[in-house]
C-alpha cells in the first residue's frame, strides 16, 4: 500500500526507475520503489492546478474540518507510521512513536484553527471616497520538497499551512525516506478532493528538478541543505516564484560560568545527540567560559559516554544509526580531520559503531578554535564540539561568526544577560536555558544562509498566502 504515489485523488505506482530504501541500522534493503516518472510529475501539477480554483473557494471551516479529520487518522495510525518510520530513519520506535506522532496530528489541528483566525491586516478609508481592505489569499499551486531526518513531521510542517490557506500542493519526500510520507498518500486520498494533494517519489535530480521548475508551480517550499536551496532559488527566479527555504543549521549553546553545569550537560546530552545529532537545529556548537569550561568537558564527556546506541526496537535505545553509509562515512571525515588537530581533544567517541548499520559513536571533541572546520560546517551527526570564550562580547562574536542563523541557546542564571544576548544574536530562534522545544504556536525558520520564511505558527500560514488590496469606490 505504502508504495504508491498519490496524483490527482487515485494512488498509482510509480513509472520511473526504481530506487533501492535501506534500513541504516542494519544496512539492508527495505524495499525499491519506482520513482513518479516526468509524465506523473507533470500529471500531479497540472490536477493540483485544476483543483485549485475550487479549493481556494472553500471556507477556512471546511478546510478545517478535513484538516481535524487527517490528525485523528494521523493519530489511530500513529504505531503504523511510527513503527515505518523507525525503520526508514533507524530512530528508536519509542521516539517516533511519542515524540514525533502528537506533534504532527498537532501539527493539522493547529492550523486547523489557524486559518480560522486569519485576518487582513486592515480596512478603512485612506483615500476620500475609497474604501481599502486588505486580503490574504493563496497562492497556488505550491511544490513541497521536504528532507530525510523527521520525514513525516517535515511532510506535515509543509502540508498543513499550505493546505489552510487553501492552496493545492504536490510534496516530494526525501528519496531516503519516503515510506511514511508514502502512506499518509492513502490517508490523504481518503480525506481531500482529487488534486488538492499529490504525493510524487524520487530523486532530486530526477523527479524534484521538473516539479520545482514546472511553470504551474507559484511556490517552492523546500526543507534541505543550502546547496539545494541555492539551486531552487535560481531556478525558481525563471518564472518568479515565491521560495520558503528551511536550510542547514550549526547552532551556538552559550555557557556562561554562572550556568547550572548540571541542567547544562543534561540539555547537551539529549539536544545535541537527539536523532543522531542529525537536527538543524542541534546542540553542536558549545562555547564555555573560562571558569565553567573545564568542568563541563569533563562532566558532558562522561554523560555523553552513556548514551546507548541501538536498534530502534530496543525501548533503552537513545541514539540510532546515520541515515546512509555515505553519511556516517562524511561525519567520520569531520571527526578525523578534527582529531589529526593537535590542538583538539577527543573527549569520547570518534569512532564507527560496530555491526552492519550506519552507526558512529556519540562524540564530544573539546579544545575546538573558531576556525576549525568542525565549528564551521555542518556535520549532522553526533559530534559536539566545545570552544572556550573569556567573556560576554567575545562569546557573542563567535556564536555569530557563523553562516547560519537557525537556532542558539544561552545558559546562564543572570537574566539580564539572558534577554540582552537574545536580542543580539542572529539566529531564527535562542533558548534561554534550555534548547531544541518547538511549539506549533511559535515560528520557526532561519536568517543568514539557513533561509527565510517560518514554520509552524500564524507566521507560516501567512508564509502561504499573497496579500492583497481591495479598494471599493463608495
Ligand atoms: P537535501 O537538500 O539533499 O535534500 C532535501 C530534499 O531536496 C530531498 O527531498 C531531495 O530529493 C530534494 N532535492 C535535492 N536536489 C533537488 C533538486 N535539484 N530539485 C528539487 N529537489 C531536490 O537535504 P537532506 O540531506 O535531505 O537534508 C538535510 C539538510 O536539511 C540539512 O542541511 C539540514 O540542516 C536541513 N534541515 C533543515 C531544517 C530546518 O527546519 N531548517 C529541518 C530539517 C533539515
Amino acid at each position: 500500500m505504502y508504495t504508491q504515489l498519490l496524483i490527482n485523488g487515485r494512488l498509482v505506482q510509480g513509472g520511473g526507475e526504481p530506487f533501492t530504501i535501506f534500513n541504516p541500522a542494519r544496512g539492508t534493503v527495505l524495499a525499491s520503489l519506482p520513482e513518479a516518472s516526468a509524465e506523473q510529475v507533470n500529471e500531479a501539477v497540472l490536477a493540483a492546478d485544476a483543483a485549485f480554483d475550487s479549493w481556494s473557494q472553500t471556507s477556512p471551516k471546511d478546510r478545517s474540518l478535513l484538516l481535524l479529520k487527517l490528525a485523528d487518522l494521523i493519530d489511530s495510525h500513529a504505531e503504523e507510521l511510527a513503527r515505518l518510520e523507525s525503520d526508514n530513519c533507524g530512530k528508536p520506535y519509542q521516539a517516533a512513536l511519542n515524540d514525533e506522532m502528537p506533534a504532527i496530528a498537532d501539527v493539522f489541528r493547529y492550523f486547523a484553527g489557524a486559518c480560522r483566525c486569519m485576518n487582513g491586516a486592515a480596512a478603512g478609508e485612506y483615500l476620500p471616497g475609497f474604501t481599502s481592505m486588505i486580503r490574504r489569499d493563496p497562492i497556488g499551486v505550491v511544490a513541497s520538497i521536504a528532507p530525510w531526518n523527521y520525514p513525516l513531521m517535515m511532510a506535515a510542517w509543509k502540508l498543513a499551512p499550505a493546505l489552510a490557506a487553501g492552496n493545492t500542493v504536490v510534496l516530494k519526500p526525501s528519496e531516503q525516506t519516503p515510506l511514511t510520507t508514502l502512506r499518509l498518500a492513502a490517508i490523504l486520498a481518503e480525506v481531500f478532493p482529487a488534486g488538492v494533494v499529490n504525493i510524487v517519489f524520487g530523486r532530486g535530480q530526477q523527479v524534484g528538478n521538473p516539479l520545482i521548475s514546472h511553470s504551474k508551480v507559484r511556490m517552492v517550499s523546500l526543507t534541505g541543505s543550502i546547496a539545494t536551496g541555492q539551486h531552487i532559488v535560481q531556478s525558481g527566479a525563471v518564472t518568479m516564484k515565491r521560495t520558503h527555504m528551511e536550510l542547514g543549521g550549526k547552532a551556538p549553546v552559550l555557557v556562561f560560568d554562572d550556568a547550572d553545569l548540571a541542567a547544562v550537560v543534561e540539555g547537551i546530552r539529549t539536544f545535541g545527540y537527539y536523532n543522531a545529532g542529525q537536527d538543524c537545529t542541534a546542540a553542536c556548537r558549545i562555547y564555555a567560559q573560562k571558569g565553567i569550561y573545564d568542568k563541563l568537558v569533563a562532566d558532558l564527556g562522561s554523560a555523553v559516554s552513556t548514551l546507548k546506541m541501538g536498534l530502534q526496537d530496543d525501548p533503552h535505545t537513545e541514539l540510532g544509526p546515520l541515515i546512509t553509509a555515505a553519511h556516517r562515512e562524511r561525519v567520520a571525515g569531520f571527526v578525523e580531520r578534527a582529531a589529526a588537530l593537535s590542538h583538539i581533544e577527543v573527549v569520547t567517541g570518534g569512532q564507527r559503531g560496530e555491526g552492519e548499520g550506519y552507526f558512529f559513536q556519540p562524540t564530544v571533541l573539546a579544545g575546538a578554535r573558531q576556525d576549525d572546520e568542525i565549528v564551521r560546517r555542518e556535520v549532522f551527526g553526533p559530534v559536539v564540539s566545545v570552544t572556550l570564550f573569556d567573556d560576554e562580547d567575545q562569546g557573542l562574536r563567535m556564536a555569530n561568526d557563523s553562516d547560519y542563523g537557525l537556532a542558539s541557546s544561552v545558559w546562564t542564571a543572570d537574566s539580564g544577560r539572558a534577554a540582552r544576548l537574545a536580542a543580539r544574536l542572529q539566529y531564527g530562534c535562542t533558548w534561554v536555558n534550555t534548547h531544541f522545544m518547538l511549539t506549533n504556536e511559535m515560528p520557526h525558520g532561519g536568517m543568514k544562509m539557513s533561509g527565510y520564511g517560518k514554520d509552524m505558527s500564524m507566521f507560516g500560514l501567512e508564509d502561504y498566502t499573497a496579500i492583497r488590496h481591495v479598494m471599493i469606490k463608495q
